[in-house]
């Protein structure tokens, strides 16, 4: 029996945790299950998966929670605070499925009992990555990727000398607005960014993809990872989503990832890690696919990878900078308070402004602090476009 604990269980990334994991009931003890709001898919779920605990991120949650809890001896807790407690609990296998930078805390927390944490909150490595990194390495926690295009890399990777890699390419969909006309992007609306062509995710990381910024966070994360050099990470639009990544060796060969777009695979993988076990997916039909298409990723079009490459070359805070202020501008999009477009400009506005002010070390307290600058920078920024319209 396997004990495992899993972060944002209610979410797009936990509910396809929660489905490998309830398939074999007798191989995993859930040790907690943590949420938000969705109080009730929270405690469904405890109830179902008989968890220890069920933990809201949200106090004025908690009664509701311990509501629907009641008599089935599963412990209620609420908070931040006790979410990070949820990560001292001993477990063999960690989730770090929550979204933004709400991710960082519990999964340092977690890898300090020296557990596996497969890691698909990118903004743990955008925020911190040598903190994270160092984190893993003192306490010999396992760190293993979660995103499919990494995962695809660390799969690629398996019995590979880092030495020999070239390259890495992470593949894009190009997101909902892959095929409209430019002068159409300022106009568009959040239902239309909330539509992915290939996945189904969670709604922020949906209207990432249609930015590109989350593609963005993605080259962010490798070069952390991987420990890659920027010049060494590439971003290419594969409409068809079914290779995820390729890795480049010096002797010119490249190995791609190919599978279907069902975060079940890179979250099994990581479940099962060193191991490769049957996983409920489609396979896929390479005649039926007929071809696999690719196209220049355009960094004029989408300034979200420009800002990546500056974010990689300045290195340190600056990727924490970039994170909240993604974050801030996304949540003025999702608002109705910036257009489509806007938000790019505010992220590299704040950059711009943060850049003389960052401190050069990083702790969990300047990657806070850091977050916290750029959280108020970019609200200054969005406010200052709001009233000037
Ligand atoms: P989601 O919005 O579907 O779920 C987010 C989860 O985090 C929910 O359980 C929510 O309750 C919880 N949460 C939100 N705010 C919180 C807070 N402040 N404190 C504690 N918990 C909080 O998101 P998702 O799509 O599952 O994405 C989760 C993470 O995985 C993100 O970092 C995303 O970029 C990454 N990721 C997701 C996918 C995907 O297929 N969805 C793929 C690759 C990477
Ligand atoms: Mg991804």
């Amino acid at each position: 029996m396997r004990r495992v604990t899993i972060f944002g269980a209610t979410g797009s990334i936990g509910q396809n945790t929660i489905d490998l994991i309830a398939r074999d009931p007798d191989g995993f003890e859930v040790v907690a299950l943590t949420g938000g709001r969705n109080v009730a898919k929270l405690a469904e779920d405890a109830i179902r998966l008989n968890a220890e605990v069920a933990v809201t991120a949200f106090d004025d949650a908690l009664p509701e929670l311990r509501e629907r809890l009641a008599g089935s001896g599963i412990e209620a807790a609420g908070g931040t605070g006790a979410i990070l407690e949820a990560a001292d609990r001993p477990a063999d296998w960690i989730m770090s499925g929550i979204v933004g930078a709400a991710g960082l805390e519990p999964g340092l927390r977690a890898m300090a009992q020296g557990t596996t944490l497969a890691l698909a909150n990118k903004e743990s490595l955008v925020c911190a990555g040598a903190l994270v990194l160092d984190t893993a390495k003192t306490h010999a926690a396992t760190l293993l990727p979660v995103d499919s295009e990494h995962s695809a890399v660390f799969q690629a990777l398996v019995g590979e000398d880092m030495s020999a890699v070239e390259r890495v390419i992470v593949t894009a969909s190009g997101g909902s607005f892959r095929d409209w006309p430019e002068e159409k992007l300022a106009r568009a609306t959040l239902a239309e960014a909330s539509n992915h062509p290939n996945w189904a995710m969670g709604q922020r990381i949906t209207i990432d993809s249609a930015s590109l910024f989350n593609k963005a966070m993605e080259l962010i994360e490798a070069r952390e990872f991987f420990g890659l050099r920027p010049d060494q990470i590439e971003a290419v639009i594969h409409p068809e989503s079914l290779i995820h990544a390729l890795v480049g060796f010096r002797d010119g060969a490249l190995m791609a990832h190919i599978g279907p777009p069902d975060m079940r695979h890179a979250i099994g993988y990581a479940l099962n890690w060193p191991d490769r076990r049957a996983l409920p997916v489609h396979r896929l039909n390479l005649v039926e696919i007929g071809q696999l298409t690719f196209r220049d990723p355009n960094e004029d079009r989408h300034p979200a990878l420009r800002l990546a490459r500056e974010v990689m070359e300045a290195g340190g805070l600056t990727g924490a900078a970039f994170c909240a202020a993604k974050d801030r501008a996304l949540d003025g999009f999702i608002a109705g308070e910036i257009g489509f477009l806007e938000m790019a400009a505010v992220v590299e506005t704040v950059l711009d402004r943060i850049a003389p002010q960052l401190p050069r070390e990083m702790t969990l307290d300047t990657v806070r602090g850091t977050i916290a600058e750029a959280h108020r920078l970019a609200d200054t920024v969005i406010g200052d476009r709001v009233a000037a319209e």
